[in-house]
């Protein structure tokens, strides 16, 4: 028999199990770090295992310190749930074992993302012909946008930042919200613009970017050339929105590029009810969101977005005489990895399960329980509601 039918019914049937308790079991997790790494201490083995007995031993293991996020009960952070359909897809891109790096080397997962890129550009109410990449989260996504932006930025001032680097070329501006996303600082730090680059734009009280602020900032800096300008869609903290099309006008204005982090926010556009907050938000350059938030993707799944394919691409495509891609659209042009997991599958079965209603039907739900969260809570003795409640983040 093969090893793998073993391991595959444990899985299964281990996976069935976990799923159907998951409403019975604590959100939280039941042993401490160090009781985990004595579970799985064991001395480096010697000999060879059994594989369905290791399976069977890490599920031992790691039971205790699993965290219940897949349930209703779960209100940490902006953590997603799994879909069924897109557990299957991605558990099936693991089977499979595909390498999305190219057509290649996998057809079905080049073609899938290119499939579900579509889609997604659509729902998300972007730019017709954006070019896209899947990456492991926003993080990612910020990461290669901005990277896309340098490349555009620095193009237009004379100077190809992919072939000469960043040593004696012109300043980059960029300008953010005092209350951008973390990851934002990160990709600064990886792209060699440094923190330090940074103008930081006053935030009001819900986090929200002052746009008159940006506007002045903007014009004492006109003429200094290469501009970026960091917009938010979602507070990760308050979920408020960036004013997005006076942003966006500003930024048209001053020749910056527009990147909009909307990890989880920019799925506000799948929704008739609060499309309204993402306004202007398709007259940006490029755009980060995740699958694993809001989407309800196992993790780790990230998109990113572009107006400028060409700058995209020259950011991120490796080309060498051993890479034959085949005709169609090359998964790996488009991020920062070579060799990579195939997630395209899992994003395309979420969508193709949900439809665009059931994609609205999510938003508006999630929204709805923040409002009755917000309501009730407030309601109770010795506690404070402290955001407006404006899409799915309560902070109490
Ligand atoms: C979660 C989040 C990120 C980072 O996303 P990862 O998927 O964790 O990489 C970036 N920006 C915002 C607004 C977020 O909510």
């Amino acid at each position: 028999m093969d090893p793998l039918d073993d391991v595959v019914r444990l899985t299964a049937d281990y996976a069935a199990e976990f799923h159907r308790a998951l409403d019975d079991r604590p959100v939280r997790a039941r042993a401490s770090f160090e009781e985990l790494r004595d579970a799985f201490g064991v001395p480096l083995p010697e000999e060879s295992s059994e594989d369905v007995q290791v399976v069977a031993e890490l599920i031992a293991a790691a039971e205790p310190g699993v965290i219940g996020s897949q349930t209703g009960r779960y209100f940490g952070f902006v953590t997603g749930s799994a879909l069924p359909a897109s557990v299957g897809a991605d558990w099936l891109a693991t089977i499979w074992d595909q390498n999305g790096f190219s057509v290649v080397t996998s057809p079905a997962a080049a073609a899938v993302e290119d499939v579900a890129a579509g889609w997604l550009a659509e729902l998300l109410g972007l730019p017709e012909g954006v070019s896209s990449g899947f990456v492991t989260g926003a993080q990612g996504a910020n990461t290669t946008a901005l990277a896309a932006a340098r490349q555009h930025v620095l193009t237009a001032a004379g100077w190809d930042v992919a072939h000469e680097g960043l040593n004696g070329a012109p300043r980059i501006r960029v300008l953010a919200g005092a209350e951008r996303h973390v990851t934002i600082d990160r990709s600064l730090r990886l792209l060699g613009l440094g923190t330090g680059s940074l103008e930081v734009v006053a935030a009001d009280g819900q986090g929200r970017m002052q746009v008159e602020n940006l506007r002045a900032a903007l014009e004492a800096g006109a003429g200094a050339g290469a501009t970026i300008v960091c917009a938010q869609a979602g507070n990760v903290n308050t979920g408020a929105f960036d004013p997005l099309a006076e942003i966006a006008a500003a930024c048209e204005r001053a020749g910056a590029w527009l990147h909009v982090d909307g990890a989880f926010g920019l799925w506000a556009a799948a929704s008739t009810r609060h499309r309204h907050l993402v306004q202007g938000s398709n007259r940006a350059d490029s755009w980060a969101t995740d699958a694993h938030k809001w989407l309800n993707v196992p993790y780790d799944s990230g998109l990113v977005f572009c107006r400028h394919a060409e700058a995209h691409a020259e950011a991120m495509a490796v080309a060498a005489s051993y890479l034959q891609r085949g005709g169609g659209r090359s998964p790996s042009d488009w991020v920062p990895e070579s060799s990579r997991r195939a997630r395209g599958f899992a994003v395309w079965a979420a969508l193709r399960a949900l439809g665009r209603s059931g994609v609205t039907d999510l938003v508006d739900r999630c929204c709805e329980h923040a409002r009755t969260f917000a309501e009730l809570l407030g309601a109770a003795a010795g506690v404070e509601i402290l955001n407006d409640v404006v899409l799915n983040q309560v902070l109490v």
